[in-house]
């Protein structure tokens, strides 16, 4: 069996960090990653650029049954020192739009170079997939899939979540957790694409519009997010939905019937688009309404708005509508309401709501039931919004995790 002081299970965003810091102490470190190579999932983050923090981050822009804890540990390595820390390795920033923050690059596969690049090759052991995990005396005992055994007096577990399984986060790690006496709270796919209970969404797959997209739930609104909205035969995708994803997925796992509220039109603002269509209509009325909407709308969404305003032909002359006709058009556009009935599933999904439990955490990222055992990242039940949140926690956590694991 061979011995290390510190072990880390998982070579991801979280892993790698963690084992630069311990490198950087000038303790002995090694990852043990299933795949072949490490960071499978850095690569695919934020579109291939990955949009690695946000300037802004605060305990507000997580999830998590435990908002203290995650402040907790925010408050240990900031945005800027995350930023400082990568332009140590040589990669500059940029901050675009809501404090996102990117390489100048623009390559994912930057991020991933210059973090592999700090670490030696007695620090990365791939190919080794970590089947079970046991405590010994003064440490834990790791068994890999092919048999090999392993010591370590301090181990992390950055095993990532369930989110995109073909990265090598698939879930298993929770197992791991659970093997020493962990408890997983319930777990979700967040930051995903919703499913809607609507017919018809085959002949509008594909279209996208700049709009507005409003979570409600028994009667009430919960969430309101703007941006690219996407309709695709199972439902809606883009960036304002995934935000809603989380809290939608939440709601639908308390056996709530969430909605969700579409504005087109959003610069149309009171009963501007009312006074818009009377116009329109009045100034065309010998055009049919379904050629009247041309220019106004995408024109794929035409016939299935004036069908779900109850508007009986698209034939109908523009001119001859009523006034209550014209509000229900109106009212379509503005906020068309669709019930959800799901989200899309883990391959689709970006990030795991739910994880450790972290009543069983100390904000040092220590396990409150073993010493010398630590945990990082997404599979530690806290997760962000869409916008360099998740990142910006696996990189926090796994800096405090490898802070307080070299001081053991
Ligand atoms: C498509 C996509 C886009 C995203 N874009 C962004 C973005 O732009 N910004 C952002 O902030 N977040 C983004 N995220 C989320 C972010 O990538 C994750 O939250 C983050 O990578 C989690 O880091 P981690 O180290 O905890 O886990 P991971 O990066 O998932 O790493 C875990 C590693 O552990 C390995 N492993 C698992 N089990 C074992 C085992 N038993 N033995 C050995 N190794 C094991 C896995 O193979 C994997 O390499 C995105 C996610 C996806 C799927």
């Amino acid at each position: 069996m061979k011995n290390f002081k510190n072990i880390i299970i998982g070579g991801g965003a979280a892993g790698l960090l963690a084992a630069i810091f311990i490198k950087k102490s000038g303790q002995p470190v090694v990852v043990l990653e299933r795949n072949a190579r490490v960071g499978k999932k850095i690569l695919a983050t934020g579109n291939g650029r990955c949009n690695y923090t946000n300037v802004g981050a605060t305990r507000e822009d997580y999830y998590s049954d435990n908002p203290d804890f995650v402040e907790q540990v925010l408050q240990q390595f900031s945005p800027q020192e995350v930023i400082s820390f990568f332009e140590d390795l040589g990669i500059a920033h940029k901050v675009e739009e809501e404090g996102k923050v990117f390489p100048m690059s623009d390559q994912a596969s930057s991020v991933l170079d210059v973090l592999r690049y700090e670490l030696d090759e007695e620090n990365v052991l791939c190919n080794a997939f970590v089947k079970e995990i046991g405590r010994t005396e003064g440490g834990y005992r790791l068994e890999l899939e092919d048999g090999r055994q392993l010591f370590g007096k301090t181990v992390l577990i950055a095993t990532g979540g369930k989110a995109m399984p073909s990265t090598g986060s698939d879930g298993n790690g929770y197992r791991l957790a659970e093997q020493l006496g962990h408890r997983i709270t319930p777990l979700r796919p967040s930051l995903v694409q919703l499913m809607l209970a609507a017919d018809g969404l085959q002949a509008i797959s594909g279209v996208k519009f700049k709009g507005v997209a409003t979570l409600m739930c028994d009667g009430k609104t919960i969430q309101r997010e703007s941006g690219d909205v996407l309709f695709a035969n199972y439902g809606v995708s883009g960036p304002p939905i995934l935000q809603l994803s989380a809290v939608a997925g939440a709601l639908i796992g308390k056996n709530k019937q969430p909605s969700v509220s579409l504005n087109l039109l959003p610069e149309f603002e009171d009963s501007a688009l009312l006074s818009h269509l009377y116009a329109r209509f009045h100034g065309r009325p010998d055009k049919p309404l379904a050629f009247a909407l041309i220019g106004l709308i995408n024109k794929r969404l035409i016939p299935r708005v004036i069908r779900a305003a109850g508007i009986a032909s698209g034939q109908i002359l523009a001119g001859s509508l009523s006034n209550r006709e014209m509000k229900a058009l109106a009212d379509i556009m503005q906020n068309w309401t669709f019930p959800i009935r799901g989200t899309k599933s883990w391959p689709s999904a970006q990030v795991t709501a739910g994880g450790v439990d972290t009543a069983e955490i100390h904000p040092t990222m220590a396990s409150t039931k073993h010493p010398g055992l630590y945990f990082a990242g997404e599979v530690v039940d806290v997760d962000g919004r869409c916008g360099g949140y998740n990142l910006h926690w696996a990189w926090v956590s796994a800096a405090v995790a490898a802070e307080n694991m070299v001081s053991r």
